[in-house]
């Protein structure tokens, strides 16, 4: 009987200590509305607390509290209704991970094949010595897109990178698409240094996406960007301390603080 007492006062207690606005309110006790189901992790930067995490599909997902949409990859989708804070963890209505999950569904993908002949340069190899990887800094793109932007808004005379893996907006998640400059082994237009070694020697690689705000690469895009650079790794003999970030040749936050870079050192070939 005791210990009946203690357990109902224990609950009441922690009733009211909920903070009311951040409460999912009247039916948050009741499973068949709201759910945690997504396991979204929290990420706080200076412009947004944001929640992320990766489905099964590998693909992203990207919500605020109390914003009725969210990000599936880089695609933005309506909810319908907001997702709530309640005692620091992150609810959605169920209608809305059924909207989530659908559009999930939609994404295409890149084939996974581990034979990458389409790789090989058609003409001789240049002598390439290092990897430089980027990101986007930009929600959606391709490479069609970027050479588009390089030509007309830089001037540049083609696409700066070689390669670029989408993130599923507009080109397949994961896919690897081959620049011209790559099909010329021409030097590269993406890490401009005083001696332009970089961009002489280096292999540039740009991941569609902005991974400075909380977001980070998807797993299906990093397996597609491990398969690259093992495999030029491979063909050129290129050490793992020549695979480089855009900011260790120059300062910039390139590819971002959300990219899991050390994660991504310890994947590649030494
Ligand atoms: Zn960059």
């Amino acid at each position: 009987m005791k210990y009946i007492v203690c357990l109902t006062i224990a609950f009441l207690a922690s009733c009211s200590s909920l903070p009311r606005e951040k409460s999912p309110g009247q039916n948050f006790l009741s499973p068949t509305r709201w759910t945690r189901e997504l396991k979204l992790k929290q990420h706080v930067s200076s412009r947004s607390e944001r929640y992320v995490g990766s489905q099964g599909s590998g693909m992203y997902v990207v919500i605020e509290p109390g914003v009725a949409q969210a990000r599936v990859g880089r695609r933005v989708i309506s909810l319908g209704s907001e997702p709530r804070l309640w005692q620091g963890a992150i609810y959605l209505p169920k209608s809305a991970v059924a909207i989530i999950k659908r559009n999930l569904g939609t994404i295409k993908k890149a084939p996974i094949t581990t034979q990458h002949l389409e790789w090989n340069p058609p003409t001789k190899d240049r002598v390439w010595n290092y990897i430089v990887v980027h990101h986007s800094d930009t929600s959606t793109g391709s490479a069609a897109v970027f050479h588009k932007h390089h030509v007309e808004v830089n001037g540049w005379d083609e696409l700066g990178y070689h390669f670029v893996i989408g993130n599923g907006s507009d080109s397949g998640l994961g896919q690897v698409e081959i620049g011209p400059r790559w099909t010329k082994q021409k030097h590269g237009a993406h890490a401009k240094t005083p001696d332009n070694k970089y961009n002489d020697q280096g292999i540039g690689i740009c991941l569609v996406g902005d991974f400075c705000d909380g977001e980070v690469p998807s797993e299906t895009q990093m397996n597609a960007l491990i398969s690259l650079v093992r495999y030029m790794q491979k063909r050129y003999n290129i050490p793992k301390k020549h695979v480089l970030r855009h900011g260790d040749v120059k300062p910039t936050n390139c590819p971002g603080e959300y990219f899991p870079w050390h994660e991504f050192k310890s994947k590649i070939l030494p």
